[in-house]
């Protein structure tokens, strides 16, 4: 078939493949929580398998499960849902958003995606059957998402729109005015929204995650994608999402059906209690703050070597901009790799806008980012970059 003609191996992949083999490297390049998932959590999935909960569940996710994603939804994200109807679960974030954009894209409609961006959002469009449109997005506005710029992109065939807050790579936070903002531009110009929210709860700074879809009249028109892989350190057990309105996910179910048939159904068991367990949230909040104590650390070293560094607000990742070196951002990746035995993701992965920056992930422990900054200020220091 020549569908996958449409999608290309992913750039950072490549780059793991260079670092391979380098000894005493520091990676900062993996996108996800250098956690283990909290032992209470784990428990209970050791409990479910002893129970025998080892067969298929309902294509939809199991009802207990939905049930405490729907409170969740009401309680953190203003977002009324009916479990029964309006929630599914998936394997993983990763796999709704493919699910999502094939309940309602026709060939070549167009999706505007904020740009650095994600690297599933493009290959997730393409297979769908649409045609991705890159918006750029700025450091000079921390690199959220604009009316402006969205609307010099928008056009008779533009779909939908992807928002990704808090940001994978660059670390924004949409604020509550940007929100209400690009929900007027999509009811004006009659758009769906794909709401990615897999790192709402860390935010730094006292910012908030304000959920789209809780916008008046705004539920319709969005698909809000979550899972458990940020929140509760769990992205082995590949546990997603879904929250939209009851059409789309009827659709999404049957798509799930004939491709994953359901979600690991121990795994949904120990998520469903996991929702329901202060535990999971003393954990989250634990996490939070040691993310926030290495971002706080990493953007001061960063701007100190003289690499300008945006203060994200979320996510646990920061994106220096390295253009003043002179290097291309897979040149600095390269030359890091090499000489400071550091893996970093080169910004150009992450689409056009994200050239002349790198994405460093801080999900990995507070010493081994003091070493990892030493080694690149040094090196940064004898080439004279
Ligand atoms: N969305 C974003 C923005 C992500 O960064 C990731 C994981 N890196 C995902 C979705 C996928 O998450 P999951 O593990 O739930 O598939």
């Amino acid at each position: 078939s020549d569908m996958l003609e449409l999608v290309n191996p992913s750039e950072i992949r490549k780059l793991f493949d260079l670092a391979q083999g380098v000894e005493g490297l520091i990676s900062l390049g993996i996108g996800e929580p250098d956690f283990d998932t909290p032992k209470h959590i784990k428990e209970y999935a050791k409990e479910a398998l002893d129970k025998g909960l080892t067969h298929y569940g309902p294509n939809a996710g199991i009802l207990e499960l939905r049930e405490a994603i729907a409170e969740k939804f009401k309680r953190d994200n203003g977002i009324d849902v009916d479990p029964k109807t309006q929630v599914m679960v998936t394997v993983g974030a990763n796999q709704a958003l493919l699910m999502g954009f094939a309940t309602f894209l026709k060939d070549g409609d167009e999706v505007l995606i904020p740009s650095p961006m994600f690297v599933s959002y493009a290959p997730a469009v393409l297979l769908a059957g649409g045609k991705p449109i890159e918006v750029p997005t700025y450091e000079e506005n921390e690199f959220r998402l604009s009316i402006e710029d969205l609307k010099k992109y928008v056009t008779p065939k533009t779909k939908a729109l992807i928002i990704n807050s808090p940001n994978n790579p660059t670390g924004a936070v949409l604020t509550k005015k940007d929100v209400e903002e690009i929900a007027d531009f999509a009811v004006e110009h009659d758009l769906m929204i794909l709401s990615d929210e897999v790192y709402e709860y860390f935010v730094y700074d006292g910012v908030k995650n304000y959920s789209i879809a809780s916008l008046n009249g705004m539920f319709d028109r969005v698909i809000t994608i979550n899972g458990f892989s940020k929140t509760f350190a769990m992205t082995g057990w590949r546990l997603g999402f879904v929250a939209a309105r009851e059409d789309i996910i009827e659709k999404m179910v049957r798509f799930q059906m004939y491709n994953s048939t359901c979600a690991v159904t121990f795994a949904q068991v120990a998520a469903a209690k996991a929702l329901r367990d202060e535990r999971s949230w003393k954990a989250l909040e634990d996490m939070k703050n040691e993310y926030e104590r290495r971002r706080n650390l990493v953007w001061k070293r960063l701007n100190e070597m003289g690499l300008h560094t945006v203060k994200p607000k979320g996510a646990f990742y920061i994106f220096p901009r390295i253009r003043d070196t002179g290097l291309k951002s897979k040149e600095f990746s390269e030359l890091m790799i090499k000489e400071a035995r550091v893996a970093l993701v080169p910004g150009s992965a992450f689409g056009k806008a994200g050239e002349g920056f790198i994405r460093i992930s801080y999900a990995t422990a507070y010493e081994k980012l003091e070493e990892a900054m030493d080694r690149i200020e040094k090196v940064l220091k004898e080439k004279r970059l």
